[in-house]
């Protein structure tokens, strides 16, 4: 089996290394994918910095978890993708960065996104042993049997792929679950790549407003070339009181129907949950890192408000996913999210760089790729 260049986080907060690793001996049913770029998403520099103090015994890991690649090699019995399309060598495809297990109380209810047993192993145990090559910060990734995996339509540019698997299908997965409905007034607090493919989502879905919160006036200038059609910018108006009562007044005092967290920072959700209407929904999708926020109970329960969290999403929604692609693909300039590519032999200038862009640096928006 060939070796691969393979980006290691040692331990959260240094940086990253450099090594070349294994791939393991594909099983009947899995598939070797050569990965062709991987994006840096907001969870990976939370990691990177070591925001939550992340410790353990062995925190050696591949990152990188928004990427995509070509089939290298088909395990034994593999022929088509999840649709049944023949696949091939070569072929271009996309994949969950995760692996549902499809034999315990949710996956067979359905629910493969609150699956306890879907993390990659790599997140658990030591890289030195099966399947090495684990993230998608390295040459190879390897999917177990059974694993999704859909074919990308011709219609796409390889740079729309890469934040599919994360980004695009987490916040689609968001709005699915919130049972927008048409006519509804979708609030989006945060227009990085996240908070711009929902802008583009809502729009789609028949959202009658769709209000973008940032505080970079070009990631604004984004959301509103994707479907936003009202933004409030955070240097503007400066206090949660001002940006509350500015989503009020777009919404003939009510508030929204559906409020989305993609921002990352616990403060958004007291913010956001502010928002919504009386009995509307709020998706809190961007906080994953451990932050401790008080408020008063009732600021949920007087007005009736569906609070829900959501991580990673259902198999169906990736195929949706790349056809909401194609479908707008001259409507949305959404491939255009990626903005910035550099080699793997790059990853820690790579990293500095999308923190300092994310910290609202040059012109550019969204996400930065490594190309392997
Ligand atoms: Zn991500
Ligand atoms: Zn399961």
């Amino acid at each position: 089996m060939p070796k691969g260049l393979t980006v290691v986080l040692n331990q959260p907060g240094q940086p990253l290394a450099l090594e070349t690793l294994p791939t393991p001996e594909i099983e009947p049913g899995g598939i070797l994918i050569k990965n062709t770029a991987a994006a840096i998403c907001g969870s990976d520099l939370h990691y990177w910095r070591n925001d939550n103090n992340y410790a353990g015994p062995d925190m050696r890991k591949v990152p990188g978890h928004e990427f995509t690649g070509v089939v290298h090699s088909l395990g034994k019995g593999v022929t088509t993708d999840s649709l049944r399309r023949p696949l091939k060598e070569g072929d271009r495809v996309a994949f969950p960065f995760f692996n549902p297990c499809n034999r315990c109380y949710w996956c067979v209810r359905g629910e493969h996104h609150a699956c306890p047993h879907r993390y990659r192993r790599s997140q658990q145990f030591s890289l030195n042993e099966y399947p090495y090559c684990d993230g998608g910060y390295a040459e190879y990734y390897f999917l177990p049997p059974g694993h999704y995996v859909f074919k990308v339509p011709d219609a796409l540019p390889d740079e729309a792929i890469p934040p599919v698997n994360c980004a695009l299908c987490q916040v689609l997965h968001g709005l699915e679950y919130a049972e927008l409905k048409f006519g509804d007034v979708v609030v989006i607090q945060g227009a990085g790549g996240l908070g711009v493919y929902a802008a583009a989502i809502a729009a789609s879905s028949g959202a009658s407003k769709v209000i973008s919160i940032d505080g970079q006036p070009h990631r604004l200038e984004m959301a509103k070339r994707c479907g936003a059609t009202d933004t409030i910018d955070i240097n503007e108006l400066k206090t949660p009181a001002e940006r509350v009562a500015r989503v009020k007044d777009l919404t003939d005092g009510r508030g929204a129907d559906v409020v989305m967290e993609v921002v990352g920072i616990a403060a958004a959700t007291v913010e956001g949950l502010d928002m919504v209407r009386f009995n509307g929904k709020f998706v809190d999708i961007g906080n994953i890192v451990p932050q401790t926020v008080t408020f008063p109970a009732t600021k949920v329960i007087t007005n009736q408000i569906q609070w829900r969290g959501l991580m990673h999403y259902n198999p169906w929604i990736m195929p949706a996913a790349l056809d909401f692609l194609v479908r707008t693909k001259d409507r949305y300039p959404l491939s255009k999210v990626v903005s910035h590519s550099f080699p793997l032999s790059e990853v820690n200038k790579a990293f500095e760089f999308a923190e300092w862009q994310g910290k609202g640096g040059g012109t550019a928006a969204t996400r930065v790729i490594l190309k392997p």
